[in-house]
């Protein structure tokens, strides 16, 4: 799953096209957005900004309205020039698309795309995922996902402290690997990122939350945060993964084998050096 670096990525590969613009062109080409008639409420609006909270991205038009986007495990944002059509796709991908390049030069299937935006000779798609909408200002204001969003892990400052007090709020019980999933924690960190996280701060991710004191709990995220801000800026090839995706190599600190397994309601393993995470 996409996490809020790569959402961020995107967000950043939008915002110079779009931003203070009038898109030419938006086409919702499948049947299930028939009946939104999104073409014809953003036509003529300008959009006034382009960001994300965690893994949730807005394209905020003029007049209230925002497209929220939230790609789960499938979806992806795709800028394209189209001078590269046919080419590699410029931004974000949520997964490697098998099925090869297509006459729309997208490199996904044009029967996946939700939304396609053209401005200024590019055109941004959106495929696949669970969430597009189009929210007015009053909807946002009240959609309880979004509203009991953590902080969000990229913004420019980090609200440490609503940080502290929603993880010393949550479940004394539960692991701390699986608390820093709970977007309502935290917003932005996935499974890539919890790891990572959990080995920087030498904490091991099976800790029940209450065994893990406050500087180890913020020592977690302040250390990704670099790391998550440079895959925001240079794309995914910058994560340089220490123990995520690494199970029976040596740690890169203490050289002992990484271990994996499985961690939480939803099973998402979890990577974790048995030599230096205690
Ligand atoms: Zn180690």
């Amino acid at each position: 799953m996409p996490e809020g670096d790569t959402i961020a990525y995107a967000a950043n590969r939008i915002r110079p096209v779009l931003a203070g613009r009038v898109p030419e062109q938006i086409v919702t080409p499948q049947p299930r957005h028939a009946l939104d008639r999104w073409p014809e409420r953003l036509r003529d609006r300008t959009v006034t900004a382009v960001d994300t909270h965690g893994k949730h991205l807005f394209v905020r038009f003029e007049g209230g309205l925002a497209l929220h986007s939230h790609l789960g495990m499938t979806g992806a944002w795709g800028v394209y020039e189209p001078a590269r059509a046919g080419l590699r796709p410029l931004a974000v991908q949520a997964r490697q698309d098998r099925a090869g390049p297509t006459s729309s030069g997208w490199g996904r299937s044009p029967r996946r795309a939700w939304i396609v935006i053209r401005c200024e000779g590019h055109e941004i798609v959106e495929f696949d995922g669970p969430t597009l909408e189009l929210l007015t200002a009053g909807r946002a204001r009240f959609d309880q996902t979004l509203s009991a969003l953590g902080p969000d892990v990229l913004a420019s400052s980090f609200d440490a402290d609503r940080f502290l007090r929603l993880v010393r709020g949550d479940d004394p019980t539960r692991t701390i690997g699986d608390a820093l999933l709970d977007q309502r924690n935290v917003a932005g960190i996935g499974n890539i990122w919890k790891a990572e996280g959990c080995w920087e701060a030498s904490v091991d991710p099976w800790r029940p939350v209450a065994g893990v004191c406050d500087e180890q709990v913020l020592a977690i995220v302040e250390r990704v945060r670099p790391r998550m801000m440079r895959s925001a800026r240079d794309g995914p090839r910058a994560i340089a993964a220490r123990v995520y995706g690494r199970k029976g190599q040596p740690c890169p600190r203490c050289g002992a084998a990484i271990q994996a397994r499985g961690q939480g309601d939803a099973n998402r393993t979890t990577y974790w050096c048995p030599g230096c995470q205690a």
